[in-house]
């Protein structure tokens, strides 16, 4: 199989024949750090998140050292076996579903966000947890671990755009404004006027608040099971920050399209009268994902067209008239699976995150797996996470060194784990 990171890097020479959405994605990510730091301004680098506004509070990654910059991939592979010989059991690496190979090969566990801090539980032993994600993940395994273990990010530029659409001071402005309309008491049936609802992909900042406000996290495994926790508990959501996937799951469940409005940031009433918030069941924040916005119906249309009987598969992070125009929608652990599961040679039209298709592509050669956008277009944050960056840290722990460790402050991290254990609990 041609690694994405390959096929970037090929298609970047002069007569490559693969487009890509940036060219800028054959450099060293090290080259955005520098440019960052030159600007004075963060940015998600290239990729599909590239073109949305990262926060000025957004961490910055320092220079990497120049020998790591200038190893070749093969020598990067080498020196991050070697020290994660040397340090054993010490240590664990976590690879996210949708990181390159070149640092998913090195991974002891793979998954979605949450089966890996759940996966980070079973290595009480290990010193270090090396997130190769992006930082809300590592922040939730920092949550879920024990005090003691050292939750590191590789490159402290690793984000996430559709995270960062959401930040605790809109979050308690919005909360401020819909507890002034709303009040507090709860109605004849015991529920409360609003209950906070945060997907996963979220600053611990956040499941702290919801932790604190009555409320609960989702995955985008369980964002149906959530939704009837909280509707048994309130009148109403406030979910985010992922717009799509609060309304994609609402939907399913027969929320009509009415009662779901749109929670603008910085608009009064996030940009709605008192009457349609009164009338409402889930407000939505205006947040999305890069990486899913960039599937359409015209592409699943295409595949239909090209493949008949494909079985087209999407994210519940795509926009409604996508999920609604797909065979099926569910998570990455669903789509995993649904391939998985597959007994005759089938064709697969997937709208998610390019390294996760091809890779699934790979695992399953009986099926054809391809990604409805033809265009290698990765997201920019997981990306940041380069195999130099990875040599880098686990270099440091065999030095003695923790480098670029996630710390989320006791008070957060005990409200978020209420929000999390709320979670849990919810599990059907
Ligand atoms: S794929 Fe989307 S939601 Fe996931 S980390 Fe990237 S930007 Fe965030």
């Amino acid at each position: 199989m041609t690694s994405v990171a390959t096929a970037i890097s090929l298609s970047a020479r002069p007569g490559g024949a693969t487009s890509t959405c940036s060219p800028d994605l054959a450099k060293g990510p090290w080259e955005f750090d520098a440019g960052e730091a030159l600007r004075g301004a963060p940015a998600y680098g290239p990729g599909a998140s590239s073109g949305d506004h990262a926060p000025s509070s957004t961490p910055r990654q320092g220079q990497l050292p120049q020998e790591y910059k200038d190893a070749t991939e093969a020598e990067l592979h080498e020196r991050i076996t070697a020290a994660k010989e040397k340090l054993g059991n010490r240590v664990v690496v976590m690879g996210h579903f949708y990181q390159r190979d070149e640092v998913v090969q090195h991974a002891d566990f793979v998954g979605d966000s949450f089966q890996l801090a759940n996966a980070a539980l079973t290595r009480p032993d290990a010193e270090a947890i090396v997130f190769c994600g992006v930082h809300f993940m590592a922040e939730t395994a920092d949550i879920l671990s024990r005090e003691d273990q050292a939750v590191i990010l590789p490159n402290l530029a690793a984000g996430c755009s559709m995270a960062d659409m959401a930040d605790i001071d809109s979050v308690e402005q919005a909360w401020a404004q819909l507890e002034d309309l709303f009040g507090t008491e709860p109605d004849a049936d015991g529920r409360v006027p609003v209950i906070p609802v945060t997907y996963m992909n979220s600053s611990a900042a956040l499941k702290g608040f919801c932790g604190e406000h009555g409320g609960i996290v989702c995955t985008s495994s369980n964002a149906g099971t959530v939704l009837e926790w909280a509707f048994e508990r309130a009148q109403r959501v406030l979910f985010f920050p992922d717009q799509h996937l609060g309304r994609n799951t609402a939907k399913a469940m027969g929320v009509p399209l009415e009662q779901m409005p749109m929670w603008s940031p910085r608009k009064p009433l996030g940009g709605n009268d008192a009457a349609t918030l009164q009338d409402s069941r889930v407000i939505l924040w205006h947040g999305f994902c890069s990486v899913h916005k960039r599937f359409n119906v015209a592409q699943i249309e295409k595949a239909r067209a090209e493949y008949p009987g494909v079985r087209v598969i999407v994210h519940p992070e795509c926009p409604m008239e996508v999920v609604d125009a797909a065979d099926e929608f569910g998570s990455t652990d669903y789509i995993r699976k649904a391939i998985a599961a597959a007994t005759e040679p089938t064709v697969f039209a997937i709208g998610t995150e390019v390294n996760l298709v091809n890779r699934l592509g790979a695992q399953y050669p009986q099926h054809t797996v391809f990604c409805l956008d033809p265009v290698i277009c990765p997201c920019s944050t997981m990306y940041r996470i380069h195999p130099g960056y990875l040599a880098w840290v686990l270099e440091g722990l065999v030095e003695g060194e923790v480098r670029n460790r996630i710390e989320v402050p006791p008070a957060v991290a005990t409200t978020a784990r209420v929000a999390l254990e709320r979670m849990l609990a919810a599990r059907p």
